[in-house]
């Protein structure tokens, strides 16, 4: 990895500004109902606790969207990181302002503080230069561990980075790791799975993955556009008709490249999305008024043949409507197969990986992204720009 991290700096007795993602699910009376985000940053947390920092949090909850917003308060984030430490958390009211500047000029080594929702600031996501200068002068260097938002310029991400020196945490050293080997030198065979909602959500991903990958295996309502594309019957289920040429497109530069590309040989299929509906198995082709829902039994097996081989695999997207149990089977059956394997796993962010920990599979894979969006950008080939900000190893 070419950018600084959290043990490149020195951080001893210094005031760390570090931006953290405690963007978590709250409860109608603002209880967290999930505090992974929260477990995720303690490595860096503790990191920087054992060398005496004087540690300023700062992260965003929701969308306020520049507006006080007491719902999204950061405060049950400070109770519980609290408790996680065994030490006070001081919540503070705001994230800038005389009454954070008083507080930070009193923090003792060791002491840590969480400021409040940065978007209560509209300046946060404008990444206005002031508020990023007034948030950098709380610290004498800054980390970011929120990998979650490295896909956004914003001031507490990015225009920080111009006022300190600036380095990874942990968190975000881990997923640097895993993406930048899956784009740069992964381990072959590599195969990728994609599915979810939506081809024009994962078109960047195939068009940037599809020289480094063998095999592409697809699931999700994606899978129709594709097999609308190769002429089959799809009865109504989800399609987007104007990217049918685009899978042609697709299936010329797999030829091209020798990517196998892999499509539902048999589908789940139900009248109607609901729990209590009732399903078929059929073949290649639905008939009308049917929708596909979830990868047959017969694909779930031929998928897990051609994973079985794999050095590395990367999945993005649930392989059905894994909300509903009747169209979980696909995504279930293929989690539990690939968490068996010796293959580097590495997981999306978002649905796939909240599938993923629901079945309990999360410590079996090697990698699980905190970020739904900044590791789809991360597959796109772009480069985050919170990641872009940081000081690189040897600057
Ligand atoms: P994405 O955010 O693009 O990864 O899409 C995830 C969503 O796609 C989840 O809500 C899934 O339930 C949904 N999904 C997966 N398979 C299907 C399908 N066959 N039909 C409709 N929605 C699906």
């Amino acid at each position: 990895m070419h950018k600084k991290s959290i043990r490149d700096l020195n951080i001893r007795g210094k005031r760390v500004l570090m931006r953290v993602d405690f963007n978590v699910p709250l409860d109608e009376k603002q209880r967290i109902t999930d505090d992974t985000r929260i477990k995720a940053a303690l490595p860096s947390i503790k990191y920087a606790l054992k060398y005496d920092a004087k540690l300023i949090l700062m992260s965003h909850l929701g969308r306020p969207k520049g507006e006080v917003k007491k719902e999204l308060s950061l405060a049950p984030s400070a109770v519980r990181l609290s408790k996680l430490l065994g030490k006070e958390v001081k919540m503070m009211k705001d994230c800038i302002g005389e009454e954070v500047k008083e507080a930070v000029k009193g923090m003792k080594d060791g002491d840590v503080i969480l400021l409040e929702n940065l978007r209560f600031h509209k300046e946060e996501t404008k990444n206005d230069e002031n508020f990023a200068k007034e948030l950098a002068s709380l610290g004498d260097v800054f980390v970011n561990d929120a990998f979650g938002t490295c896909h956004r310029a914003h001031a507490s991400t990015v225009g920080v980075t111009k006022f300190l020196p600036s380095a990874c945490g942990f968190l975000v050293e881990k997923e640097i790791d895993y993406f930048d080997k899956l784009i740069k030198n992964p381990d072959k065979p590599f195969a990728l799975i994609l599915g979810g909602a939506k081809v024009s959500d994962k078109i960047k991903v195939i068009e940037n993955m599809l020289h480094k990958i063998d095999f592409l295996l697809i699931g999700g309502a994606m899978a129709y556009t594709f097999l609308k594309s190769r002429m089959k019957s799809i009865g109504n289920s989800k399609v987007e008709l104007d990217k049918v040429g685009l899978a042609d497109d697709i299936f010329k530069k797999a030829r091209e490249n020798n990517v196998s590309i892999f499509l539902p040989e048999d589908n789940v299929i139900a009248q109607e999305i609901s729990a209590k509906t009732k399903v078929q198995i059929v073949g290649e082709n639905i008939p009308d008024g049917w929708i596909g829902l979830d990868i047959g039994p017969k694909t779930t097996k031929k998928y897990c043949s051609v994973l079985k081989d794999a050095k590395t695999i990367c999945w993005n997207g649930p392989v059905g409507y894994f909300e509903l149990k009747p169209f979980r089977k696909g995504t279930t059956e293929i989690a539990k197969f690939i968490s068996k394997l010796k293959a580097t796993t590495v997981i999306g962010g978002g649905d796939t990986a909240a599938a993923i920990n629901e079945l309990g599979l999360g410590k079996k894979m090697s990698h699980i992204s905190t970020g739904g969006g900044a590791s789809l950008e991360y597959l796109e080939g772009i480069e985050l720009p919170g990641i872009v900000a940081l000081n690189d190893k040897w600057s």
